[in-house]
């Protein structure tokens, strides 16, 4: 198993209040400074632990572990979500590469987990303090990023 899911997995398991992502969803709508938008079925933020310049994270409310779980209206609003979310970035950074990552439970496992959609925009590239230490520097703080995605988010 890939160790990006790995150490997912152990931070879903660690966290003693719930599944993180849940809890993540509910504490993320208290001040709302970091969502883009959110509707019933999906959530987008820019997370407090962002390695990277307006990354983003796309959640459906729907606790599932795997997305084959997922009811079609989740699945279809993610999918919106997601162009959304794009949309949003190109108002921003033009027609920016991107990676998306669609993490979700292993094959058979009925642990602790909920599936969702890692955004990231390659504007920046890693140097020899994020590769020699593994830490990333985002030099844009999650709150300012989403403030200016939501300014040109469409309405999800
Ligand atoms: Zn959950
Ligand atoms: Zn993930």
């Amino acid at each position: 198993m890939p160790g990006e899911i790995l150490e997912e997995q152990r931070a879903f398991t660690r966290f003693e209040g719930g599944c993180i992502l849940c809890a993540t969803v509910e504490a993320e709508l208290v001040d709302g400074k970091r969502v883009l938008f959110s509707n019933d079925d999906v959530m987008c933020v820019s997370p407090y632990w962002a390695g990277a310049p307006y990354e983003l994270l796309i959640i459906p409310r729907s606790h599932d572990l795997h997305l084959t779980d997922s009811s079609p209206q989740t699945l279809a609003t993610m999918g919106a979500a997601i162009r959304d979310s794009l949309i949003a970035l190109r108002e921003i950074h033009g027609d920016v590469a991107y990676n998306l990552v669609f993490h979700t439970a292993p094959h058979h496992y009925t642990g602790a987990y909920h599936w969702h959609v890692h955004l990231f925009p390659n504007l920046v590239t890693t140097a020899g303090f994020e590769r020699g230490t593994g830490v990333m520097i985002n030099i844009v703080p999650p709150e300012l990023a989403a403030e200016q995605l939501r300014k040109v988010a469409v309405e999800a």
